[in-house]
């Protein structure tokens, strides 16, 4: 097993890279592929930058030229539920394109000629995922672990009106984020398990991206270290 660990920002892998054991690093496609040990386990970390094709070009890279058997997308996102607050930590059970809408051709949100609309992560990863999340959560002051459904799209929520149209047509939408999914897409047609672990930022209104901002530099890279550790050791 080879575990691929993919962050859009920096801010959301900071300490897992500088962590890792006999590390080396690749340059390819404008990215930087970190291969080493985290913790016991063989994996390489890369941040992907912002958007779905930046995502999913990063997770083929990762599968195609560095072998990942697994991956993990950690990272930060808004909320979708008034029952998912800033602080929380988000798991993915299933993932959809919001932005996807090929209409009439295919229902809205439906990847063409997948016929899939929400995009399965894997189950066990996913427990696991939630296993480690609690265990970093229990030592934590406030937030919940929640897990269910989270929506990508090429677009950063901060317009009320948008997600409470969006929540029209997926009322389970618990996060907004903008890879998750194209990962998900990719993993799903190359065969390789996966899951994404949020932590949430933002409420995606009005003030999202002034709080977005002091999360990711103040609190997002404790997150993700700490909840990738657990998993690792467990
Ligand atoms: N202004 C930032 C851009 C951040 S985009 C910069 O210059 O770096 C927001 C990132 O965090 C994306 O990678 C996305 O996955 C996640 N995210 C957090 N809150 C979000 C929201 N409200 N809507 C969409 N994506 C969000």
């Amino acid at each position: 097993m080879r575990l691929g660990v993919i962050s859009a920002l920096a801010e959301e892998q900071h300490g897992l890279i500088e962590d890792m054991r006999a590390s080396q690093r690749h340059l390819h496609g404008m990215r930087e592929y970190t291969a080493g040990k985290l913790w016991e386990i063989d994996s390489v970390c890369v941040l992907s930058r912002i958007g779905k094709v930046a995502a999913a070009m990063t997770a083929t890279t990762l599968v195609e030229k560095f072998g990942v058997t697994h991956i993990i997308f950690t990272g930060v996102a808004g909320s979708a539920d008034s029952g998912v607050h800033v602080g929380d930590i988000v798991i993915a059970e299933s993932l959809v394109q919001h932005d996807m809408d090929a209409r009439p051709l295919f229902p809205q949100f439906e990847v063409p000629l997948t016929g899939l609309s929400r995009l399965p992560s894997d189950r066990q990863m996913s427990q696991k995922l939630a296993a480690a999340a609690r265990r970093f959560l229990e030592n934590e002051e406030k937030g919940k672990l929640h897990r269910g459904l989270i929506g990508s799209g090429d677009q950063f929520m901060s317009d009320p009106a948008r997600l409470r149209a969006l929540k029209a047509s997926l009322p389970d939408l618990l996060a907004v984020e903008m890879e998750g999914a194209a990962v998900a897409q990719v993993c799903f047609e190359l065969g390789v398990p996966f899951g994404v672990i949020r932590t949430i930022s933002d409420n995606a209104n009005e003030d999202a991206a002034v709080d977005f901002m002091h999360f990711v530099k103040h609190v997002a890279s404790r997150y993700a270290f700490n909840v990738i550790k657990n998993y690792c050791q467990a």
